[in-house]
């Protein structure tokens, strides 16, 4: 029998607000342990939460961009669960009505295009985190991050393969990313996913019983880990096994996951309308003023970038993808009106770097060494005719190492494109008395040693000759 996977996703995204959920304190991260910390989101007794506004606005801003519809009554509720990183022992979340529901997200464009819909958005509270093996016999507590503000995004098992839900999460990454609301680093756990997986006989329209895979830090790892995971249920039901519905934790070192639990169902968290905090109503007038507020989105800004810059629809995929990226391009462009030029340079050499140093999830481009006035600044270079498109390359390298604007470097390194005909000229008759016997070949009609004499004036310039005048004055020398 065969079997095909199917796969629903939970993303858990920290949206930067500068206070918690429910109180005061800041939410920035890598402080001091408890430090960023108080009576509410430390759960002492008596304390009453108080709702930021903030959390709401950008709840309605993702949900208006997947096209979601905003609930005009939503409300909170506690879902009881006890563990030392939660000290009031409930999370404070939404549960049957939440803000947002019956969304989607488009993926992958045009003819390939496919939408994944989704279930609902709601918001809650973060937990903190429990340390263990640094002291001891014991475990240590942080609650920093107790009280920071979560959406949880939850997909319709739409999702068929590891890679399309690779797409998946970074598509809606992009899009939490333009909105502003979160800034979709992985590693540091401000975006979290959880990933449900099932196989099924091939056109089956039942669902399998599902596993719940946890702890991957990357889009490698989440793809990786339903790798692992669509293979072993249709090898246990190939052997005829059974599957039981469990949550799985992923083990990336080994690539391998195991058992953590057997599944646990929403009675056991005994949900119920948190009695502390009203019922959210939200007024219409609000959620049009966030509508009109709304940024251009990826897609609306891959479609400008292929009409106002006329470049290939791959590479405004590439270049719209991180809004950094985005930004990066148009401010170069701005500075040097040569997008395709620009774009080249981005999609091919800046992305090989970016890859090669391993910085997709980390980097941020404003703090990149080579600023996009620099690029700008190379590629006019270029179109003028300063420099060759291969010096461009080393200079390029440089750059990076560097720092420095192109045109220090270019000086300082003696690097100009010489383009005065006296040196050429020169260099020209140089090569011709140093090779008599490729001339006459050349003279007579063997036209083949051109390239080699080319070669030979290019060589003697230390490459920093114009080539298109190089080509001309030998043409014109050896033919007079
Ligand atoms: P639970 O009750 O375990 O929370 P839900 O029905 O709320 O399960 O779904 C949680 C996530 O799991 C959703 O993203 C959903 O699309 C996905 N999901 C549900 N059932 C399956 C299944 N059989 N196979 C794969 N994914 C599933
Ligand atoms: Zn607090
Ligand atoms: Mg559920």
């Amino acid at each position: 029998m065969k079997y095909e996977p199917v796969i629903g996703l939970e993303v858990h995204a920290q949206l930067l607000t500068h206070s918690k959920i429910f109180c005061g304190c800041p939410t920035r991260f890598g402080e001091e342990p408890n430090q960023n910390t108080c009576p509410v989101c430390m759960g002492f007794p008596g304390v009453l939460p108080v709702l930021n506004k903030r959390v709401v606005e950008f709840a309605i801003r993702v949900g208006l961009a997947t096209h979601c519809e905003i609930s005009r009554y939503s409300r909170w509720a506690r879902k009881n669960y006890f563990y030392p990183d939660l000290p009031k022992g409930y999370q404070i979340s939404q549960y049957e009505l939440p803000i947002c529901s019956n969304g989607y997200i488009d993926i992958g464009a045009e003819a390939a295009q496919r939408r994944i819909r989704l279930t609902r958005i709601h918001m809650e509270e973060d937990a903190g985190k429990n340390i263990h093996d640094v002291r001891g016999d014991y475990s240590l507590v942080d609650l920093n991050r107790a009280g920071v503000p979560l959406i949880e995004i939850v997909s319709e098992p739409d999702i068929k393969s590891p890679e399309e839900a690779g797409r998946y999460l970074r598509s809606l990454r992009s899009i939490l990313q333009y909105l502003e609301v979160c800034d979709g680093n992985m590693e540091e756990g401000s975006f979290r996913c959880d990933a449900n997986v099932s196989v099924r006989p091939t056109g089956s329209s039942v669902l399998g019983v599902k596993a719940e895979l946890k702890n991957m830090n990357s889009f490698k790892a989440v793809e990786k880990a339903l790798e692992y995971e669509i293979k072993r249920q249709m090898e246990t039901l190939s052997d005829g096994g059974t599957l039981i519905q469990e949550t799985r934790l992923w083990d990336a070192d080994r690539e391998v996951s195991r058992s953590l639990r057997s599944k646990e169902y929403a009675h056991d968290y005994r949900y119920f309308p948190d009695p502390d905090l009203l019922p959210l109503v939200i007024d219409n007038e609000w959620i049009e003023n966030i509508r009109a507020s709304l940024p251009e989105m990826p897609d609306e800004r891959r479609a400008r970038f292929i009409s106002e810059y006329d470049i290939r629809a791959y590479d405004a995929e590439l270049l719209t993808g991180r809004k950094d990226v985005a930004d990066y391009f148009e401010e170069a462009v701005r500075l040097h009106a040569n997008p395709k030029g620009i774009s080249n340079w981005v999609v091919g050499d800046l992305f090989r770097v970016i890859k090669e140093e391993r910085l997709d999830e980390k980097l941020r481009i404003s703090n990149w060494p080579l600023s996009p006035a620099h690029l700008a600044a190379m590629v006019r270079m270029i179109d003028e005719g300063k420099i060759s498109g291969k010096m461009a390359k080393g200079l390029f390298e440089e750059m990076l190492a560097t720092g420095q604007p192109p045109d220090k470097i270019v000086r300082e390194k003696g690097l100009e494109q010489v383009k005065d005909t006296g040196s050429i000229e020169q260099a020209v008759a140089q090569v011709i008395s140093n090779h008599s016997q490729q001339v006459s070949d050349y003279r007579s009609g063997k036209e083949k040693v051109f390239g080699f004499l080319v070669g030979q004036v290019m060589k003697a310039t230390h490459g920093k000759a114009n080539p298109q005048m190089v080509n001309e004055i030998l043409k014109r020398k050896l033919e007079s």
